[in-house]
């Protein structure tokens, strides 16, 4: 199922009284997901990701704009009508069913040609929790689960209706690391067999860039970036999405551009063509510092990390706005013990801003 969002905005009243400007959670957002996708919704708390979900799901009516499923306007039917699976971030199953009643519970209530007997209802809950892998946890309580089979269950109970769209509003955050890891690759694994269009809400940039066919890049309800995850980590459209993209995160330093050539500080680092003189914001990737005795950018040695196959190397500038510059280097890269290490910088990990505003200027 194709899902459209056209101009779509939703506004808060203010609570504050002293400042009285309304709340824009969700700023003219438009973008089409493409059927069949996992589409990673991503942003910084607060940036509007959950509200854009429940518009979705319709648990919240949009100020303006319109929400297609497919060639219907859904925008004002009710969240039963959507045919929408919703999984949350606690669980919210119903402490005193079972795993198996939990399941069913969204069939219960269906009426005239679309009720089910108690058979279907059966086998198409075993289906669901086959599909989570908790098909021999039937008849236990939800006290009785760790918190990943209960997670399991929420989303058993999401897909049992068969929806036409899966959101998911960071349904990994109550797990531990290695959970987390394993659920994912579990939804990823769900959703490509089952072709559900689904939508991944996150905070979390590791999380949204592994499993999404495409990720969404929200700030302040406004979308930054919408496309593949690599092509997004490799040509971010702002200082923003290039600062929330990437572990460890991108390096910033404050730069200026003469005669086509990237200063910083005193050091001409890389040739821009093309790029007028001007004070710029320069940022570098960890893995775009190749290490080198004539290297064009020197800078001051803290640390070596050694992380197996690679190290990384921790050095400060006075032109850095990171307290600390990490590289990646490969480990068979010696790093001389000195008080200093200097570098070359690749061309294509390397991303200039416009000082004012943080956009992009290309080269
Ligand atoms: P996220 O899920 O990305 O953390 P939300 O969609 O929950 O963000 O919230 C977006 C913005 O809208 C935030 O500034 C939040 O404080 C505000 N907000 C959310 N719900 C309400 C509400 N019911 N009333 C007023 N403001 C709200
Ligand atoms: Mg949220």
């Amino acid at each position: 199922m194709k899902v459209t969002l056209q101009h779509l905005t939703k506004t808060y009243p203010s609570r504050n009284k002293k400042q009285p400007q309304e709340v824009v959670a969700v700023n003219d957002f438009t973008f089409e997901i493409p059927d069949g996708k996992l589409i990673g919704l991503l942003g910084p708390s607060g940036c509007g990701k959950s509200t854009t979900l429940n518009l979705l799901s319709g648990l919240q009516k949009p100020t303006g704009g319109r929400i297609f499923f497919g060639d219907d306007d859904v925008t004002d039917l009710p969240p039963e009508h959507r045919g929408v699976g919703l999984v949350f971030q606690n669980y919210a199953l119903y402490p005193h069913l079972t795993v198996k009643q939990n399941i069913t519970f969204p069939l219960e209530n269906r009426k005239g040609k679309d009720k089910l007997t108690r058979q279907q209802m059966s086998d198409m809950a075993l289906e669901a929790a086959k599909l989570v892998q908790i098909d021999t946890l039937m008849d236990r309580k939800p006290s009785e689960l760790s918190g990943g089979q209960q997670q399991r269950v929420a989303i058993a109970r999401a897909l049992v209706k068969m929806p036409r769209v899966l959101l998911l509003d960071e349904p990994l955050s109550n797990l531990d690391a290695r959970l987390r890891l394993q659920t994912r690759e579990e939804i990823r694994r769900i959703q490509r067999s089952t072709g559900i269009t689904t939508v991944f809400v996150t905070h979390d940039q590791e999380e949204a860039m592994s499993i999404s066919d495409l990720i969404v890049v929200m700030k302040d309800g406004v979308v930054q970036q919408t496309g593949r995850p690599q092509e997004v980590y490799d040509s971010p459209a702002n200082l923003f999405v290039a600062k929330f993209l990437g572990n460890p995160p991108i390096n910033v330093f404050d730069g200026s551009v003469k005669g086509q050539v990237l200063y910083i500080g005193e050091e001409a680092v890389l040739e821009v063509p093309g790029v007028e003189d001007q004070s710029v914001t320069a940022a570098v990737r960890p893995e775009g510092f190749v290490l080198s005795d004539t290297g064009a950018l020197t800078c001051s040695l803290t640390g070596v990390e050694v992380m197996g196959r690679d190290i990384s190397v921790i050095s400060t500038h006075p032109n850095s706005r990171n307290a600390a510059i990490r590289s990646i280097i490969a480990a068979e890269n010696a790093v001389r013990d000195a008080e200093t290490v200097r570098f070359d910088l690749k061309k294509n990990k390397v991303f200039l801003f416009r000082r004012e505003d943080g956009a992009r200027i290309l080269f």
